[in-house]
């Protein structure tokens, strides 16, 4: 029999453990609101930050805060209850409503964060005995979502349609469901949507697609990753998220009919949790119409990546092959990233560092993410920086 471990002694043996091994997850404290110059509680000056996932520049608009505020007066600051008991209001199904026609699907059910839908959506799917596909690269929500459903995890490598083609013709599972980001949260790049829905179709497969970072950004009117490939199906199961570049909280999953009223009646993380406030379903209205008419923020969002990957001029590092604005720079070893981004900070420029297990080993990097907020003068003094840095090793 293994020694009892009395855990009270070994979680702060454990916090010391991650501390020598740099692994301790700290928060920094931002003391201004969400925009390229930020401030922070732990130094007097301020930073141009290249961190947030806010690529329309709405989290801070005055417009939206004056929304927000008016759905306060309107609807009051909590909604009381589950969506299935009285926690549902006519807001939260406006919204849904309108966003279900923004990405052209029967119907959409708004759930409180991306986490919360992607775990609450897989489960109901699919279950014991059935199959699970999916990218081995994708968001850790995606993870928890297969793992919660109790279906068998078959993970393909990055983007490989013919290892996943494979796998699924040697699967005997009842139930499969493929399963990926389209924009890489950590890599940046565009998943084969198109190819991921023709192997769907052939295998009778569902595909949900966890469109975080392509809502508001990619598509006409950013409209999301399916409108930008122009993919329409009944297998199809969408996800967006409203915290990104729609600027405030939540998100939704979009598909047929029936899926949707299934979900309302079977997925846990949307029945067992209090209704977000319907203040936020207001603000989010709000934010889908500068959403729709963003037209110059995501030229203005464009004319950025393409000015911060026309001026890097690096030998070392390696800026991976993304039109997105997620622009990873690999820098590799663990200790050389965070070495970067602190002689960043000096600069009073906040990049974060991304290591492992986050990212595979040795592929440490910097995650530059561009917002519309962003100017030129902004990005070019982050490419100066960065080319002047992987020139001269710290
Ligand atoms: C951020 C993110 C989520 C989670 O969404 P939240 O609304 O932040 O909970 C899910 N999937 C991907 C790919 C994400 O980047």
């Amino acid at each position: 029999m293994p020694e009892p471990i009395d855990p009270l002694l070994e979680i702060s043996a454990s916090l010391a453990d991650i501390d020598e091994a740099g692994l301790r997850r700290r928060r920094r404290v931002v003391t201004t609101p969400c925009a390229p110059v930020a401030g922070l509680a732990d130094r007097p000056d301020p930073v141009i930050a290249f961190c947030s996932n806010d690529y329309l520049g709405l989290a801070a608009e005055p417009s939206l805060a004056e929304a927000a505020s008016q759905g306060a007066q309107r609807w009051g600051v909590g909604s009381g209850a589950s969506h299935l008991v009285s926690g549902h209001y006519a807001v939260h199904d406006e919204l849904e409503t309108r966003l279900a026609r923004f990405v052209g699907m029967d119907d959409a059910l708004y759930f409180s964060t991306g986490y919360m839908a992607n775990i609450g959506v897989m489960p109901a799917l699919v279950g014991r005995g059935d199959a699970i596909f999916a990218d081995k690269v994708n968001h850790a929500s995606l993870v928890d979502g297969a793992l919660l459903s109790r279906a068998e995890f078959i993970r393909y490598p990055h983007s490989d349609l013919a290892a996943l083609a494979a796998r699924l013709e040697a699967s005997t599972a009842p139930r499969k469901l493929i399963v990926t980001d389209s924009v890489f949260s950590m890599d940046g790049d565009l998943a084969p949507l198109p190819e991921l829905l023709a192997l769907a179709e052939a295998h009778k497969a569902w595909l949900l697609v966890d469109d975080a970072h392509g809502f508001g950004v990619l598509g006409p009117q950013g409209r999301g990753s399916l409108a930008h490939f122009g993919l329409s199906s009944p297998r199809l199961i969408y996800m967006g998220t409203l915290g990104k570049a729609a600027g405030v909280s939540g998100a939704f999953v979009a598909g047929q009919r029936d899926v949707i009223e299934w979900l309302v009646s079977k997925s846990r993380s949307y029945i067992f949790t209090t209704g977000a406030p319907p203040l936020i379903a207001h603000t989010l209205l709000s934010a889908l119409d500068l959403m729709e008419q963003g037209d110059t923020r995501r030229a203005h969002l464009n004319a950025l990546i393409a000015r911060f990957k026309a001026g890097l001029r690096l030998s070392r590092w390696q800026l991976l092959p993304s039109d997105t604005p997620i622009q990873p720079v690999v820098i590799g070893d663990n200790h050389e990233t965070l070495a970067v981004s602190r002689a960043l900070d000096a600069e009073g420029i906040w990049v974060p560092a991304i290591r492992p297990p986050t990212v595979p080993k040795g592929a440490a990097r910097l995650r530059v993410t561009l917002s519309a907020a962003h100017s030129f003068e902004q990005v070019d003094r982050l490419v100066a920086t960065l080319n002047r840095l992987e020139a001269a090793p710290t």
